[in-house]
């Protein structure tokens, strides 16, 4: 019998597609071929995200693409959106399975059962019910990999809804991560991005009752795993980045001098509707001692405009901070409702168009941070590890502290790292 195939489509964020790489892995073990996207298959996977605005509308979008092409084969949602809205997905013409947190590590078993034809299937329990950890990383043409080692999330921020898909905040264990990271290194990986939900949180067990472990061990841990030449901690709190982690880091061979934390807003008003567990002085406290301790760190922050109730004295408040902030880049999002928040019942609501404004205003001052940054580093020389990825004859690579550089594609330089002038 031929083998059957699958093709696999991710939304969202980097946890999501570790995720969809591990799952890929689990079918292949089971003898699925894997097959692009585009490419005709037996079974379709589409990994959603509930962060993102249009996921319903991309998701009924890429069902009907799969129907009209391939109507005869088995199409099963996962991810985030499945969890929260699983009757809403199981509605979408053409879906088959539907699979929940829970679940979405048990499709070979799923897909056993199910035919096309038969009524879709929901799998997806209750959250508060979801417990275990699955370790999943993805690895980019052999150079940088995504390693998922904590998800869910234990916190309520008035504007989430990652703890209601993902369930409460669970983690691996020092020791398998360890393991990971070697056989990684043992596949010629370099560098390893460490990525969670919340992973500064990490410690809780796969179960979320443990606390014999914490993130400082764990980064500890894995600077002696050989091999493996670089880590990134993909994002961090700002209240869970201990000075203990950032002197750490500072000292550290391995670990990148390139942090990403969330701010959200510089309105210490704002931060406390949105729930926030700290105030903008202790965020301006985490980046100056990074700032002492590594003057050439990168610093990336998060940030959300137009959370209602957010004046415009609110939105000034959070663009002087910024203005004023020692930090490297922005990542700007726009507000948006999400059903069963408690942002819902705040008022008053900030109209489209004025959100729209401010996420511009961040945006260009995101820009100028950047090029200052980028200035600021212009003829020094920095450690570049070059990707496999190639487009029009160039390849990319990024300096320790996350400069891009873009460079006329030379084989001999993937997966290497170059010292580089900028
Ligand atoms: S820390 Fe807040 S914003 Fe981040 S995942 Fe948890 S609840 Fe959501």
């Amino acid at each position: 019998m031929a083998a059957k195939t699958v093709a696999f489509h991710t939304l969202g964020c980097k946890l999501n597609f570790s995720e969809t790489s591990a799952i890929s892995r689990l079918l292949e073990n089971e003898g699925f071929e894997k097959r692009a996207f585009e490419e005709q298959a037996d079974v379709y996977v589409i990994n959603t995200c509930s962060v993102t605005d249009n996921a319903d509308k991309e998701c009924r979008h890429l069902v009907r693409r799969i129907q009209r092409k391939s109507p005869e084969s088995l199409v099963v949602i996962t991810g985030c959106y499945a969890q929260l809205k699983p009757k809403e997905i199981a509605a979408i013409p053409g879906v088959d399975l539907v699979l929940g947190a829970a679940e979405k590590f048990n499709i070979a078993q799923h897909l056993k059962e199910i035919s096309k034809g038969d009524s879709t299937k929901i799998c997806s329990c209750d959250i508060g019910d979801v417990s275990g950890f699955n370790a999943s990383f993805s690895v980019n043409d052999r150079t940088r990999s995504f390693l998922k080692v904590q998800d869910g999330c234990s916190y309520n921020c008035s504007f989430c809804t990652i703890p209601m898909a993902r369930g409460k905040s669970r983690s691996d264990t020092v020791d398998n991560t360890i393991q990971t990271a070697t056989a990684l290194a043992a596949k010629g990986v370099k560098e390893i991005i460490l990525t969670g939900v919340n992973l500064g949180d990490f410690g809780k067990g796969p179960n979320g009752d443990a606390d014999q472990e914490n993130f400082l061990d764990l980064i500890k841990a894995l600077e002696n795993v050989a091999g493996i030449e670089r880590y990134r901690i993909s994002s961090i709190e700002p209240n869970l980045l201990t000075n203990e982690i950032i002197g750490f880091v500072a000292r550290s061979n391995k670990f990148m001098p390139h942090f990403h934390i969330p701010l959200q807003s510089g309105s210490n008003k704002i931060l406390g509707l949105m729930r926030r567990r700290y105030k903008r002085e202790l965020y301006a406290e985490r980046v100056n001692l990074i700032k002492t301790l590594m003057p050439h760190c990168a610093i990336g922050v998060d940030v959300i405009v137009g959370f209602p109730g957010e004046t415009k004295d609110d939105f000034n408040e959070t663009l002087s901070f910024l203005q004023e902030l020692d930090v490297s880049y922005l990542h700007v999002f726009t507000y948006s409702e999400r059903d069963h928040t408690k942002a819902l019942e705040i008022q008053p609501v900030v109209p489209i168009n004025t959100r729209l404004e401010r996420n511009k205003t961040l945006r260009n001052l995101s820009y100028m941070k950047m090029q200052y940054f980028t200035n600021q580093h212009a003829g020094q020389q920095r450690k570049v590890l070059f990707e496999a990825f190639s487009k029009n004859e160039m390849m990319e690579g990024y300096t320790d502290n996350y400069i891009r550089i873009t460079t006329p594609h030379r084989a001999e330089w993937v997966n290497k790292i170059v010292s580089w002038t900028i």
